[in-house]
């Protein structure tokens, strides 16, 4: 058994920073990552983060209040506004932080941190570094973690989590190099374990961001809130989905259907490209759907008037990007663009400080759902999150664990986890069942892009859910092809692939249950938003019959909802 008393899982920003916290309030702490940790798909955010820093000259009125009513607004008034506030208040504290710690952030003339326009938002409030946000963040808080020697397994993946009676005891993981299971004692586990965009077919997300952890939290009695608002980002290249980010309308892009028309004017005419992302993608859709699109599949984003030299210094990496990938360069021709799925708005239920119903068990960054996102998670603020929260969530750990009443990790709750995930293995390594895990994969894949995609319906949703429910059933006559200890991908993914299932089952439960559209979630069926049934949000609860759903009420605060109009 390996112990420490607190375990983070994730190597993304919320778990470097939950871990860098708790490390410094006298925590030993370590972090568990299933890759080296400047591959956590944080590395790959490209637009920026978002804080009231009133730098630019658009945005001297800019303040942290108009930055949380944005957020709520964006969010269609499902947010938690007390937890908004929270993390527009610390936003500017954040960007400092990190400045701090040697982001070289993209500068004004004056020499202040610059910030750009996003979608939903009322000021110029996103700050960046050239296209490569996340990759900048990611590098200088790991350079923070090397620095205090934090303990990091990489390359090790966690199985399990060893929760009896509401109590956190640690968790199982297996050390992919050698396959070897082990258990880790430790009286507080933090899971960061990012978003579940791989359980559609076209995500903008990593390999890695498969909801494995969200499906283990929720397996262990820890419900799930709000996952059927799923985000789908407007601009990802046509082809291959990867992300073009929103910095690109920021800066000044336009679309055009292929009429030539910039359709933006219909849907949103007083911020055209610049609307929140479910309802520029909604447009796109429709623009696609009605004829308009090219090949039916795509629209255009088309940078060419920005010019050169902006392009360069603003979206090097888009461009590059877009001549690898797509062929084209965005100095001379227009981009193809489809929307794609981007972001998981739900998560683990957890409230501000991480805790979750578990004594010594938190979350935090996507994986989490706190909720400041609500129904539509506005560009720019999931990496304030991802920073705001990893930090909060480390001090409320090391504050539970230098508490007076500190409790105690069994390491026999611990050797029956790991049993149990040994079994389990075996088991899977000895099964003869014929059904092949790849097609059980690629069909949860399938189901979820077309039925439970950008525009929902009731016939839709029950069909996805008659299939996943017969997927599951599937997947319990799955076999391995290659049984052997080391680098076990085939085993890896094939266990992963049961918390996928889970995860969708979830989302698309949860879909089929809300009868109204409220900011991602767009029921053709049910058009309106519907407040006076519906202002709440989903929880999911693992039963091994199928998710129970019930609800919890929204924190409201200062703004009362109102219609979403841009
Ligand atoms: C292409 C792209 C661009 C984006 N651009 C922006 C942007 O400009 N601005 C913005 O605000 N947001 C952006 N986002 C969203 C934002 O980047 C993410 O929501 C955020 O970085 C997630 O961080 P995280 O720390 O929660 O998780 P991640 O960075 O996803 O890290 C998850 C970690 O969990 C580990 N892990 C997962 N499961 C296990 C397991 N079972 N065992 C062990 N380890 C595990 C992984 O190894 C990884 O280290 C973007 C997202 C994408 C996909």
């Amino acid at each position: 058994m390996i112990k420490h008393q607190m375990v983070v899982v994730g190597a993304g920003l919320a778990g470097l920073r939950a871990a860098i916290e708790a490390h410094d309030r006298g925590i030993d702490v370590a972090v568990i990552s299933k890759v080296h940790p400047v591959r956590s798909h944080s590395v790959a955010a490209q637009g920026g983060i978002n804080g009231a820093l009133a730098n630019n000259p658009d945005g001297k009125e800019d303040n942290p209040e108009r930055h949380a009513f944005d957020t709520v607004k964006g969010s269609d008034y499902l947010a938690d506004q007390d937890a908004v506030l929270i993390m527009t208040e610390d936003a500017p504290k954040v960007i400092i932080e990190m400045e701090n710690w040697g982001v070289p952030f993209s500068r004004t003339p004056e020499g202040r941190i610059a910030q750009r326009p996003f979608g939903g938002a009322g000021f110029p409030r996103t700050a960046y570094a050239s296209d490569k946000t996340g990759h900048a963040l990611l590098h200088a808080m790991y350079e923070q973690t090397v620095k205090r020697k934090i303990k990091v397994y990489e390359e090790w993946i966690v199985l399990s989590l060893a929760i009896e009676d509401g109590q956190t005891h640690g968790l199982t993981a297996m050390n992919m190099l050698t396959g070897q299971v082990e258990g880790f004692v430790a009286e507080s586990v933090v899971f960061a374990t990012g978003g579940a965009g791989r359980i559609y077919k076209q995500s903008t997300n990593a390999m890695i961001n498969t909801g494995f952890g969200m499906a283990i939290a929720y397996k262990a009695g820890i419900p799930l809130k709000d996952m059927e608002f799923v985000q789908f980002h407007p601009t990802s290249l046509f082809g291959t989905n990867i992300l073009i980010t929103e910095g690109a309308r920021g800066e000044g892009g336009y679309l055009f259907n292929n009429k030539g028309e910039r359709f933006m004017e219909k849907y949103a005419p007083s911020v055209m490209e610049l609307a929140p992302r479910d309802i520029v993608s909604r447009s796109i859709f429709t623009e696609v759907m009605e004829g308009r699109g090219f090949e039916n599949a795509y629209v255009h984003l088309d940078l060419t008037h920005l010019g050169e030299e902006k392009i360069k210094e603003r979206l090097p990496g888009i461009r590059d990007i877009a001549i690898h990938f797509a062929g084209v360069d965005p100095v001379k021709e227009p981009l193809p663009i489809q929307p794609s799925q981007h972001y998981t708005m739900g998560g683990i239920d957890c409230n501000a400080d991480g805790e979750t119903v578990a004594k010594g068990f938190y979350a935090a960054g996507e994986a989490a759902c706190v909720s400041v996102h609500g129904a539509n998670r506005l560009g720019g603020n999931s990496l304030l999150d991802t920073i705001v929260f990893g930090k909060r969530a480390g001090v409320a750990v090391a504050k539970y664990l230098n508490g007076s009443n500190k409790p105690k990790a069994s390491e026999e709750a611990v050797s029956k986890a790991l049993k149990s995930m040994n079994d389990r293995i075996a088991e899977l390594k000895n099964s003869t069942g014929n059904e092949n895990p790849q097609e059980v994969r690629d069909r949860l894949k399938e189901v979820m892009n077309q039925k439970v995609g950008i525009y929902r319906n009731k016939e839709d949703l029950a069909s996805a859910l008659k299939e996943i429910e017969e997927l599951k059933e599937r997947y319990k006559h799955i076999h391995l092809n290659y049984k052997g200890e080391k680098y076990n991908l085939d085993l890896i993914r094939n266990l992963e692939l049961e918390g996928k299932l889970l995860v969708a089952e979830v989302i698309t439960k949860g879909a089929l249950l809300r009868e109204e559209s409220r900011g991602s979630h767009s029921r053709r069926d049910f058009t309106e938003r519907n407040d006076s049934e519906w202002l709440k949000h989903t929880m999911a609860h693992y039963a091994e019959e199928g998710a129970k759903i019930d609800y919890k009420e929204v924190t409201m605060g200062t703004w009362e909802p109102q219609a979403r109009k841009y």
